[in-house]
């Protein structure tokens, strides 16, 4: 039986998304290279993002934190709070130096965006849809965070009572889409320690990092030998390709064989349910029934 623990692929666990946040943190160490700001918005979501990121240990989230970037603000685990931590947003902003603006959630355009109000700066309610348009012209690199940020996702899921889009839509400037419900960190980690080494990632028609989504899970799943032998699971917990229940895998174009979550071997397929597609454009609506018998 092929499993995650013989699956020769385990050896090669996230050597390359590891070695561009590695060499990001030698570099600033080393160089005295200055770190970029970085603003971290979260908008209209069920925030896995943050708690993705919180629950990561390696990378982990102090490495983020201390060995990165300059974080300026992250609504959920900054210090600051109302008007003193959008202060230190516009601030950035409005430095002139470069930042990285990361975008975790999709952008509500009813009633002029007013489903999501990420501050109330001086009488004045600011929107998500307000917060996007004013400071991501502004930024030298944009990262969409997750599946709603990229594609709309659950938040813009049937019947999208918020008229949700994904970051994409709002804005007139390129997006480095990372998907993901929720995004692994390292994606989001290892394209950020792209920027810092190389500048922009290569990207797929898309605009994914090709380093993370250049290649289906179907074609490095451990199951992947059952596929081609057509030897089929009919019922969760058997060891097979669970193709016929409904398993995503061969659209969804991430490395979550490699990465897994959680410093362990966990990941969906390994856990014996069925890939459902959550980094695939069109998720949820376009996956669903997630399962079939
Ligand atoms: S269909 Fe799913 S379980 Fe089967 S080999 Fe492809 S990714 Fe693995």
């Amino acid at each position: 039986m092929v499993n995650s623990k013989t699956c020769p692929l385990n050896e090669s666990k996230p050597h390359i998304p590891m070695n561009y946040i590695n060499m990001a943190i030698d570099k600033i160490r080393q160089d005295n290279t200055k770190k970029l700001n970085c603003i971290w918005l979260e908008t209209s979501s069920c925030f896995g993002e943050i708690i993705a990121l919180l629950d990561g240990e390696n990378p982990s989230i102090v490495s983020l934190l201390t060995d990165m970037v300059n974080m300026t603000f992250f609504n959920s685990i900054m210090a600051d709070s109302g008007e003193a931590a959008y202060e230190r947003l516009l601030n950035t902003v409005n430095s002139n130096e470069p930042y990285i603006f990361i975008v975790s959630g999709a952008i509500p355009l009813k009633d002029e965006g007013r489903y999501t109000i990420i501050a109330n700066y001086k009488g004045k309610v600011i929107t998500a849809l307000e917060a996007v348009r004013s400071f991501a012209p502004k930024a030298s690199y944009i990262i969409a965070a997750g599946t709603c940020t990229t594609y709309g996702g659950p938040t813009a899921a049937r019947p999208n009572v918020s008229e949700a889009v994904p970051l994409d839509r709002i804005i007139d400037a390129p997006v480095i889409n990372v998907p993901g419900c929720p995004v692994h960190p390292v994606w989001i980690l290892g394209t950020i320690g792209h920027i810092i080494n190389f500048g922009m990632p290569e990207l797929d028609e898309l605009n994914r990092p090709v380093t993370f989504f250049g290649v289906t899970i179907h074609e490095r799943c451990p199951r992947r030998s059952f596929f081609d032998y057509n030897v089929f699971a009919t019922s969760f917990g058997q060891p097979e390709c669970m193709f016929k229940l409904g398993c995503r895998g061969p659209i969804t174009k991430t490395t979550c064989p490699l990465n897994r979550w959680d410093e362990s071997d966990s990941w969906p397929i390994g856990a014996n349910t069925t890939c459902i597609g959550c980094s695939a454009p069109g998720f949820p609506d376009l996956m669903e029934p997630f399962i079939r018998y």
